[in-house]
This record gives structure tokens, C-alpha cells and sequence, in this order.
């Protein structure tokens, strides 16, 4: 297939450009967005950037009854010499078309997409904000758009990516928060769509979200859909142990997302030569090394916080305080080694980042 020319419509307007520290996630856009389309005749077509805008969409289009969409988040960082970085970015793409996979949407051309994306974020460069901790979000998405109401999937789509300034996850550095076990509630089970970036996984967390928020907790701990004992991730993080000297992440199950942070910190810690395993790690397993004063630290990743370290568990009204609360020197390492290599500060002799410009 040749290369589609990508069309650039440019905004009139510019929006005024707040102080990223001072945005609560995800809530403001910037002057442009990239959209794409897709139908089973002329596969994905008419690649553009155009001004960030509403969409029109038939209210029988199959997104809104059978929730066929998946999503993706990354980050575009400016480092030294105001160069602009984004981390892992292929990742991400070939991620979206796994995800799409599992959800039946065609994939999409995950280099010509990553060219794109390139441009969008040329145009808004002066979105990227400088402090450090802030970053340019990036939100790729494909929606089913066929107006029909059989349970079937659509024959057109759209894929859209939009950029939202953030701040620093954490304000006044890393803070270790309260995690709720989850007895009750199932976030996702083998053969389904946890191993997926696709909306109904996240809706369907927000109950057990509430309820951990009223009992005092930050998050949720997820445990297997099937015997409720496996450990899986930690709200839409996953999760890291590090016990007796080893640190032990849960494997993929088929419910677990395969996060690229996960990932990073895997192959960083091989490098240490830190011992790292992904294999089973039970509820009952974590409690008896915390009974035995081994679980040093434990922190969740994701490419929001990159890390965040957990203070406290609270399981069926026992409680594990680990590190007495405070974050681990592996987590505070593993945080400023990944910050720096997606800042450009730190050597990336991983050839992890990708220059924009
Ligand atoms: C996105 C996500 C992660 C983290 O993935 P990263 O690629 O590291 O950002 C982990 N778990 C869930 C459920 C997620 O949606």
C-alpha cells in the first residue's frame, strides 16, 4: 500500500495555553486532532489533522450500544535543548492493534499512524509544557461508527488521536497511597478483555473504585476473576513486589494488561542484575512474607505516575503497612532512571525514545 498524503487543516483559533501543574488530568485539549477512517471497502482512509472539534455521530453508530472502541496513552516529554520525546511510542501502536484485535477492528498501519502522530505533534509543540513532571498526553482511539443495531462489528471506524497538557502525577514528589484488596469485584478474567486497552474494562472498575475510596483507600487491588487469590494489577497500574531481595511481578494471564512501563522495569532490572520474576503471586503468599518481614517495597506502574509506591494494603480488615510508608530506594531508582531516560537526561542506551523534533 502507498503511503496516504496526510491533509492539514489548521485551527484559527488558538487556545489559551494554562499552566500545565495547575490542569487536572486529561481536561484540556489542545488546538488540533488527527482522524483517520475507516471502511471494509477502501480500508483506513483520508489520514488528517484538522482543529479539535465535536463530533457528529448517528446515534445508532455501533460505539454506543456494544462499546467496540480501544484506546491507547502515551506521553510526548520536552527534554534538554527543547527537544521533544516520546517513549516507546511503537509500543504503544502495536499494543492498539492487539487490543483492536480482541475487540474485531481492523488494525491500522502502525508506522504510517507513528508519521502522523509526528506531525500532530510538530504542529503542537508549543502544547508540550517545560516543568518538570509535565508532559504532553496522548490519546490514540478507534470508535465503531457503522449506524446499526446488529450485534455484529461495524464496517467503518475512527481513529482519532488528541493531546491533553498534564501535570506531575504526583505533586511534591513520589507519595505512597492506600490500596484496597478487592474480594468482591472482578476486573477482568482469563479469555476476556483485560489483556486489552478497551473502555467497558474501565467502567466496570469504577464500583469497586467507590468502595475503596470510602473505606480510606487510593486504589483497588485486583485479585483473579476466578478463585479471587492471584494477584493482578493495582487500578489501572501494574504491580511490582519486592520481597527478600527479588522482585516479583504478576505474569501475563490473559487478564493482565501488558504495560510498557512493566516492561521497561522488567529489562532494567535484568540489566542491575536484580533479580525479576513474572510468575503467580497469591494474596495468602503476599501476607505470610509480610507476617515474616520480608516484602520490602511494592509499587504500581503505568505511564501516568511511571511509579507509584504502596504505603498500605487493607485485606478483609487486616492491614500490611509496607517500607513504614515510605518509598523503597529501587522504586525512587526505577523512577528517576525511566523520568530521566524519557526526559533525555539520562542516557537511553536502550534507544527507547524517539525524537519529534
Ligand atoms: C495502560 C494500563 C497499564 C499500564 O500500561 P503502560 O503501558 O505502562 O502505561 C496497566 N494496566 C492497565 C489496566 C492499563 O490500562
Amino acid at each position: 500500500m502507498t503511503k496516504q498524503r496526510l491533509e492539514i487543516e489548521k485551527s484559527n483559533q488558538q487556545k489559551p495555553k494554562p499552566e500545565s501543574d495547575q490542569i487536572p488530568f486529561g481536561s484540556v485539549f489542545t488546538d488540533h486532532m488527527f482522524v483517520m477512517d475507516y471502511d471494509s471497502a477502501k480500508g483506513w482512509y483520508d489520514p488528517r489533522i484538522v482543529p479539535y472539534e465535536p463530533l457528529t455521530l448517528d446515534p445508532a453508530a455501533m460505539i454506543f450500544h456494544y462499546g467496540q472502541t480501544v484506546f491507547e496513552g502515551l506521553k510526548a516529554y520536552r527534554g534538554e535543548g527543547d527537544r521533544i520525546l516520546l517513549f516507546r511510542p511503537e509500543q504503544n501502536f502495536a499494543r492498539l492493534n492487539r487490543s483492536s484485535e480482541r475487540l474485531s477492528i481492523p488494525p491500522i498501519n502502525e508506522e504510517e499512524v507513528m508519521d502522523h502522530l509526528r506531525e500532530l505533534i510538530s504542529l503542537e509543540k508549543d502544547w508540550v509544557p517545560e516543568t518538570k513532571g509535565t508532559s504532553l498526553y496522548i490519546r490514540p482511539f478507534i470508535i465503531a461508527t457503522e449506524p446499526n443495531l446488529a450485534v455484529a462489528p461495524s464496517k467503518t471506524y475512527k481513529l482519532m488521536i488528541i493531546l491533553s497538557p498534564v501535570g506531575s502525577y504526583f505533586t511534591g514528589g513520589l507519595r505512597p497511597v492506600t490500596i484496597n484488596v478487592e474480594d468482591q469485584f472482578t476486573r477482568a478474567v482469563k479469555g476476556g478483555t483485560g489483556m486489552a486497552k478497551t473502555a467497558g474494562n474501565y467502567s466496570a472498575a469504577y464500583q469497586a473504585q467507590a468502595k475503596a475510596s470510602q473505606e480510606g483507600g487510593a486504589e483497588v487491588l485486583w485479585l483473579d476473576g476466578v478463585e479471587k487469590r492471584f494477584i493482578e494489577e493495582v487500578g489501572s497500574m501494574n504491580i511490582f513486589f519486592k520481597i527478600n531481595g527479588e522482585v516479583i511481578t504478576p505474569e501475563l494471564s490473559g487478564s493482565i494488561l501488558k504495560g510498557i512501563t512493566r516492561m521497561s522495569i522488567i529489562e532494567l532490572l535484568q540489566d542491575w542484575g536484580i533479580p525479576v520474576t513474572e510468575r503467580k503471586i497469591s494474596i495468602d503468599e503476599l501476607y505470610q512474607a509480610y507476617e515474616e518481614g520480608i516484602v520490602e517495597e511494592v509499587f504500581g506502574t503505568g505511564t501516568a505516575a511511571v511509579i507509584s509506591p504502596v504505603g498500605e494494603f487493607n485485606w478483609l480488615g487486616k492491614k500490611m503497612v509496607i517500607n513504614n510508608h515510605q518509598i523503597g530506594d529501587l522504586s525512587q531508582k526505577l523512577y528517576d532512571t525511566i523520568t530521566g531516560i524519557q526526559r533525555g537526561e539520562v542516557t537511553d542506551s536502550y534507544e527507547w525514545t524517539v525524537e519529534v523534533i
